[in-house]
């Protein structure tokens, strides 16, 4: 069998197009545009790289796009006043501060102090116990989880009374994913067992998964015999394993491959999402979603 591609690319550009329009519409309506700050402290290139992006997407989307670079010796207490400037800035619907911050700052404490109802990103406390509850109370899930249930949704797959195992218990993609596909709803209502370094029978737990979402970081770890046959399988983990020259330009890029051996896997699986090129995408386009909604919440049309 050779599995179906779960394409992030494509499905991101679905996603965009909607936000697109529905950005479009409501500017014409209420003469307002979702406002996304991101706050980048210090230089570090990965970060660089992974803003520009942000940057460059809020455009395309016509949304006000304000980046505010700060340099790396940024004392704490002048970023906790930063945000609380953007916390009360009524133009600003989300803020999003880089992570890593330098290691003179508390990352909790900075990210506890950005206002619940701006945290696009989904990390605030009170946003997590807000996914937890499930249901209306749900405004911002975390964006790489919420890219992950978007491709399952899309991709036609039955979430209903499915036997999901994620493998992984991050706060960023184990456990909110968990949590989603637990609740109550569209989209979700499955059976979800979490795996990770604990875990006795890794193999065991992953052949009973008619969905499989593997968050380890490991490269390889998944094994094509640990597949149902005919499961869904989403593919979290982007790991470095090289570098070669691209052919686009000629330049030196990362082999990146994901926590499950692809070529095998997909000859099993039953729908598969490549890497590069499948959850990656979705995350930014998820925080995107995020900042709109954070618009409409403002205007009582969520
Ligand atoms: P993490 O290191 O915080 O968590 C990894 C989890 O996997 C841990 O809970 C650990 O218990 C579990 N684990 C590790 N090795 C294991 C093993 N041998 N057996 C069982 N469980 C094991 O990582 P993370 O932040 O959740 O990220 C996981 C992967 O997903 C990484 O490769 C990361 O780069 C990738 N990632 C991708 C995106 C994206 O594409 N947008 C976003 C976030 C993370």
């Amino acid at each position: 069998m050779t599995a179906k591609l779960i394409k992030g690319t494509e499905i991101r550009e679905e996603i965009l197009n909607e936000i697109e329009a529905e950005v479009k519409q409501i500017k014409e309506k209420h003469g307002a545009v979702p406002g996304l700050v991101t706050i980048l402290v210090g230089e570090n290139p990965a970060s660089i790289s992974y803003v520009t992006l942000k940057i460059k997407t809020a455009h395309r989307l016509g949304f006000n796009e304000v980046q505010d670079s700060q340099p790396a010796d940024l004392p704490e207490a002048d970023l906790l006043a930063l945000i609380d400037k953007y916390n009360k800035d009524d133009s600003i619907h989300g803020i999003l501060v880089q992570l890593p911050l330098p290691k003179h700052v508390d990352e909790k404490k900075v990210l506890n102090a950005i206002d619940p109802d701006k945290d696009v990103d989904g990390f605030h406390p009170v946003n997590v116990g807000r996914l937890m509850i499930g249901g209306d109370e749900v405004k911002f899930p975390p964006c790489t989880p919420a890219g992950i249930q978007e491709m399952i949704v899309r991709a036609g797959v039955e979430t209903k009374g499915a036997e999901v195992v994620v493998v992984g218990r991050s706060n960023i993609v184990g456990k909110p994913i968990a949590n989603m596909m637990l609740q109550k709803g569209p989209g979700a209502n499955s059976t979800v067992t979490v795996v990770h370094t604990g875990t006795k029978d890794l193999e065991g737990h992953c052949k009973r998964a008619d969905i499989l979402i593997v968050a380890a970081g490991v490269p390889g770890l998944v094994k094509p015999e640990w597949i149902k046959p005919g499961a869904c399988v989403i593919d979290v983990g982007v790991n470095r394993v090289g570098e070669k020259i691209s052919e686009k330009t000629g330049k030196k890029i990362a082999i990146l491959k994901g926590d499950v051996d692809f070529d095998e896997a997909k000859e099993i699986a039953g729908s598969i999402t490549p890497v590069p090129g499948g959850v990656g995408p979705m995350t930014i386009t998820m925080l995107m979603k995020n900042t709109l909604k954070s618009l409409k919440f403002k205007l009582g049309i969520a």
